[in-house]
Parts: structure tokens; sequence; C-alpha cells
């Protein structure tokens, strides 16, 4: 049996932190959000962002723009953000629509207000395992819930499913640069139960529902469950959690676990980068 991580509780606790913080600001660092289109699964995260950041005593400014934005519309916006002195951290809330260049619009944000991560600059100097990177908000929010067991990461097998660059890569670089060996298991890998057998620390971020099964994994194992899955209107994570908890020694439930620390850490990140260009 189990200890379930409660990341709803652990994330308010780091909201309640940043706010103790702001409190003493003379200005409200002020997250800005660029929100293209109508998914329906990204209002519902952005409204969870701007109802996260007015509890942690930041501002969130929301700038909407239509289905059909043209990316010269969309970069000349992220432009004028870089310069704007009071704005200090930027996200543009994914997926875009198809017709956009997302990895070019990441490219645009000034490093220093990356607070999302996802400029080349700041994924270079994590991989540096230089503190001055702005890491992504759920990889670091996997690592402040790891830090939460208490359990010495140093040596442990970490086996990370999933490769995609915001989640997978920054999540097996923060824990190889916590000395954990890193595996990183993909669409293409083979025979992932017995890669999953072998692991003390399994962070499943695939986005297939209930995956990775009780029987595969080793017992006492740490199970981060990164998963986001829409199942009959009901959200699932990627590891099959009842049965699962039975074998690992912490886990993670969905909803309730990375979810919410993702939005805490994105909020830390703006106020590190609020302090950054401060004292600049
Ligand atoms: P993605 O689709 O970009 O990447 C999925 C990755 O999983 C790919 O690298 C792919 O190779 C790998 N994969 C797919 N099928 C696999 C299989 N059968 N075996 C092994 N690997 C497989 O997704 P993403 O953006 O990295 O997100 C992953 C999941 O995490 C999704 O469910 C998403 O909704 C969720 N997510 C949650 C949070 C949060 O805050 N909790 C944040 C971001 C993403």
């Amino acid at each position: 049996m189990s200890v379930v991580l409660n990341g709803k509780e652990i994330a308010a606790s780091i909201i309640e932190n940043i706010k103790k913080q702001t409190e003493k600001l003379q200005e409200k660092p002020t997250l800005a959000i660029i929100l293209v289109g109508h998914n329906e699964a990204s209002r519902i995260y952005v409204r969870n962002k701007c109802s996260a950041a007015q509890k942690a005593g930041l501002q969130a400014e929301l700038l909407e723009f239509e289905e059909n934005v043209s990316a010269k519309t969309l970069k000349e916006k992220i432009q004028s953000l870089n310069l704007d002195s009071h704005i200090h951290g930027i996200i543009i809330q994914l997926p875009l629509p198809a017709h956009l260049p997302t990895q070019e619009l990441l490219e645009t944000v000034d490093p220093l207000k990356d607070v999302d991560g996802f400029h080349p600059l700041n994924a270079g100097l994590l991989q540096n395992n230089n503190p001055a990177a702005f890491a992504p908000a759920t990889a670091r929010g996997v690592m402040t819930l790891l830090r939460e067991t208490g359990v010495e990461l140093e040596g442990k097998n970490a086996l990370v499913i999933g490769r995609s660059q915001i989640v997978g890569k920054p999540v097996a670089q923060m824990l190889l640069n916590k000395n954990c060996t890193v595996t990183i298991a993909h669409s293409k890998t083979q025979n992932l139960p017995a890669l999953v057998q072998n692991a003390d620390i399994v962070v499943a971020a695939c986005g297939r529902p209930k995956m990775v099964k009780a029987s595969w994994l080793k017992k006492g194992a740490i199970v981060m469950d990164v998963g986001i899955n829409r199942v009959e209107n009901k959200l699932t994570g990627d590891v099959d959690f009842e049965p699962a908890k039975e074998v690992a020694s912490f886990i993670t439930p969905v909803p309730g676990g990375v979810g919410p620390m993702t939005v805490a850490m994105l909020l830390q990140n703006t106020l590190e980068a609020y302090l950054k260009q401060k004292n600049s």
C-alpha cells in the first residue's frame, strides 16, 4: 500500500508561500498568457492558471487571439511583451492551431521571461545543470513531488515514459541532474514492461490511459503519473492507479497529483523571473 502524494495540497502550500513573498513586493509580478483559438482543454488550463495567479498575488494578463491569427501578428505581440517592463513572464498556451510555427514562436519569447522553459536557451541551461535555467513547470512539479517523498534520488534507476520537449525530456534531464540512472522510453521502445520492472522511479508521460500496469512495477517503486486523459468524461492518468497503488511506495493520483503542481511551478517560475529582472 503506497502513500498517495497529494499534489493539490502541496501546490496550495507553494502558492501560499509565493503569496507571502509577493505581498512584500512593491509591484505585482505579471504573467502574460497568449491563448489562440477555442481549444476547450486549453481554455480550462488557462482559467486555472489565472485563478491560481490571483491566489498567489501575481497578475495574469490574458491575451486572446482568433483561431486564424497570423504568425506575424503573434510574433509582433510577443516582441512587444518582451520589451514591456511590466510583463515578467510570457507563456504561449499549447497546442497552437496547425498553421502556426510553434517552435519559432516559442523561440521569440525573451529567455528571461520564458517561464514555461520552452526556449532552447533554457533547455540548454537545464542540460548544463545551470541554476539560471527556467525548467518547464510540469518537470519541476514532478521533481518537487519526488523531493516530498524524502527518498534519496542519487543512484536510483529512473524510467521516463515519453520524450516530449515539454515533459519527458526535461524530466529526464532533471533526474539525470540528480544523479539518477535515466532511461527514456517512447512509442518505438521494445519491451516496456521489462524496463518498468527495473525502475525505482517511473514517470509516466505518454498520454495513454492506464497503460502502465501494476504487474509491471517493481515493489516499492515511486510512480509519478503525468498523464491527463479524458476517458468517458473522466480524467485518467497513464498508470492503472488502483492496482498500482498496492505495489508502489509513493504514487500520484490523476487528477490531483502532477496537474496542480504544474500550475504552482509556473507561478514559482514567474516570481523568480520577476526577481531576476529586478536584480539585473
Ligand atoms: P506528447 O504526445 O507530446 O508525447 C507523448 C510521448 O509518449 C511521446 O514521446 C511518445 O513517443 C510517447 N509514447 C506514446 N505512446 C507510447 C507507448 N505506447 N509507449 C511508450 N511511449 C509512448 O505528450 P506530452 O505533451 O508529453 O504529454 C504526455 C501526457 O501528459 C499527456 O497525457 C498530457 O495530457 C499530459 N500532460 C500533463 C501535464 C500536467 O500538468 N499533469 C502537463 C503536460 C502534459
